[in-house]
């Protein structure tokens, strides 16, 4: 540790185009509301300088850091190990000191999970995840290790929604199944919980899911990892079904506690934490 480094413990988000990142405002009040004299910075770090950042951060003592696109699966050979979920995704997004080591984790399903928490307990029920990508998979390796009894991946391309399905099965011997998605989709009647894991509605108020409305049934619960805007297309008609609406700002904020509880052993405020997302999101 360099000198007057005792002040501050140090944790980090590498990405490409990291300039106002809400996520800083809501780590940095976490930091705030309960005394640590810890700071989290935003870094840009290009793909050819990434090693040498991982390096740099341990020589100079970073507690962790978040890493996002295009890093989450290239960092993995720069570390020194990896959580379980995160090995299962082949994806990380929050890497932190455990002793000497670097170990990844991955937060995003986790903050998905807490969230959802909030509405329901996935052990033993039956969901519908739309997506395949990084969001979908981290989402549905921790709905697997949470207990989740059936899982139907509807997904645009059969290539990564089958690849996202024989992952499920094999390594988590989970009861999955893929349906490619074209045309409305009709959830299966004795759903539990109907999840948005791809990108439509993101910057479109209007965009919608190819998905017949009439088969979301009051008691569902219904979620979206969309955090802008808050309130999407999707949550919106499945509110006005009688479904229950899980916004995707809860998994963002809540994969900010993850990280926190990781870097720092404390559990942060939630609702300082969302409040500091809010206010640096404009909302
Ligand atoms: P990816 O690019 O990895 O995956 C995108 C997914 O969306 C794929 O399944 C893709 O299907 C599907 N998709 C995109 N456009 C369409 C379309 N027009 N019709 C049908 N399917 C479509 O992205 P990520 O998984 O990384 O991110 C997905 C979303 O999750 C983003 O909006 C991101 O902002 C959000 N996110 C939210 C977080 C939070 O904390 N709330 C955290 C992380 C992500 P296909 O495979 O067929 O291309």
């Amino acid at each position: 540790m360099t000198e007057g480094s005792f002040l501050h413990e140090l944790t980090g988000s590498m990405s490409q185009g990291a300039a106002g990142n809400p996520t800083v405002a809501m780590i940095e009040a976490a930091f705030a509301h309960h005394g640590l004299h810890w700071r989290y910075v935003n870094m840009e770090v290009t793909p050819e300088n990434l090693v040498a950042a991982v390096r740099g951060a341990k020589a100079m003592g970073f507690r962790g850091f978040n890493c996002s696109l295009p890093h989450k699966v290239t960092v993995i050979p720069h570390l020194d190990g990896l959580g379980e979920s995160a090995a299962l995704m082949g994806a990380v997004n929050c890497v932190v000191r455990r002793g000497d080591k670097f170990v990844g984790e991955n937060t995003d399903g986790k903050g998905f999970l807490k969230s959802l928490e909030t509405a329901i307990d996935p052990k033993g029920k039956s969901v519908v995840l739309f997506g395949a990508g990084g969001a979908a998979r981290a989402i549905a390796v921790e709905l697997g290790l949470a207990g989740t009894k059936r899982i139907t991946i509807v997904n645009r391309s059969e290539a990564r929604g089958a690849e996202l399905v024989a992952l499920l099965r094999e390594k988590l011997k989970l009861d999955a199944e893929l349906v490619v998605w074209s045309g409305d989709y009709a959830v299966p009647t004795g759903t539990d919980v109907v999840i948005n894991g791809t990108s439509i509605g993101l910057y479109a108020p209007e965009a919608r899911l190819a998905l017949d409305l009439t088969s979301l049934k009051p008691g569902m619960v219904v979620a979206d990892v969309v955090f802008s805007p808050v309130r999407t297309k999707f949550l919106d008609d499945a509110s006005a079904r009688g479904c229950r609406a899980i916004d995707g700002l809860g998994m963002l904020v809540n994969q900010g506690i993850v990280g926190v509880e990781y870097w720092t052993g404390i559990t942060p405020d939630a609702a300082v934490m969302r409040k500091a997302l809010e206010t640096a999101m404009g909302l």
